[in-house]
């Protein structure tokens, strides 16, 4: 049985951190459409190009470059048995396109983890992350309007997929393994316990 993830949450609640750890738990590759548009901007292929101005200004690289990026990727033979989302789906046009690609996978999601974390926390990892690491969409105004977007754009699709009773909320600050360990409990429900299958026996 497959297992699909989505990891939501505002630039600096430790998504990428995360999503890297429960990859690795949960045997699925982590997907961070964040990573592969600045590998292709390191690499200064097409798609980089495509992007880099986006990111470098906070905005979001269009919708149709985005989506059909994640649809390459989701159709190579490691995500055959699931993935782990981290920063994609972002827009109500990417939450219809992930629909699409997933019917016509006949997979289903199984949870939409919303990690937390206050403005004042995330702005202060972001620009300490700035300070050792340098990525250019880390200043602070950048930092603010990618704070912005995510607001208006993102934040709204939490409420979609808690209409679908997909949706778990898990508090964001702490240790990274307590937040890891925060995250594996909230999910454990949602991929041992489908309806009909033998909630303490093996799941493969
Ligand atoms: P963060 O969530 O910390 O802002 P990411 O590494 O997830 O950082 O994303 C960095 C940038 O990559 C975003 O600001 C945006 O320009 C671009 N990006 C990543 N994912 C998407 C997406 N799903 N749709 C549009 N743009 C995206």
């Amino acid at each position: 049985m497959s297992k699909c993830i989505i990891l939501l949450g505002p630039p600096g609640a430790g998504k990428g951190t995360q999503a890297a750890r429960l990859a690795e738990q949960l045997n699925i590759p982590a997907v961070s459409t964040g990573d592969i548009f600045r590998a292709n901007v390191a690499e200064r292929t097409e798609l980089g190009q495509r992007a880099q101005r986006y990111m470098d200004a906070g905005e979001y690289v269009p919708d149709e470059v985005t989506n059909a990026m994640v649809a390459d990727r989701l159709a190579q033979p490691d995500a055959a048995e699931g993935f782990l989302l981290d920063g994609y789906p972002r827009t109500g046009v990417q939450v219809a396109e992930l629909d699409r690609m997933l019917t016509e996978a006949g997979k289903n999601l199984d949870a939409v983890v919303e990690l937390t974390a206050g403005t004042d926390e995330v702005i202060a990892r972001l620009l300490g992350r700035a300070a050792e690491q340098g990525r250019s969409d880390d200043t602070e105004d950048v930092i603010r309007r990618r704070m912005q977007v995510y607001a208006e754009q993102t934040a709204p699709l939490t409420s979609v997929y808690e209409e679908r009773g997909l949706l778990v909320q898990v508090d964001g600050l702490g240790a990274v393994d307590e937040v890891t360990e925060r995250i594996l409990a909230a999910l454990n429900p949602r991929l041992h316990h489908a309806p009909g299958h033998d909630a303490a026996g093996p799941r493969e």
